[in-house]
């Protein structure tokens, strides 16, 4: 009954490496404060073209209001 690993360990999402899932690192799921900072960067980067991407034209908005 010994199987139990002292630390649990991730896969840091950015290199891929081991890294030390728990309070000690505060990277956590990264292994180091260069992958934490290089994944966000990435996700930020990605998450701002998304926002900043043009929204679809669409005729609809060339409705002219109907006279009565
Ligand atoms: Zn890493």
């Amino acid at each position: 009954m010994t199987t139990t690993p002292p630390v649990r360990t991730v896969r840091c999402p950015t290199c891929g490496g081991a890294s030390v899932y728990a309070s000690t690192n505060p990277f956590r799921p990264f292994c180091s404060e260069r992958c934490k900072s290089t994944d966000f960067g990435a996700w930020a980067s990605e998450a701002y073209r998304v926002a900043a991407a043009p929204p679809i034209e669409s005729d609809d908005e060339d409705v002219p209001p109907r006279a009565s």
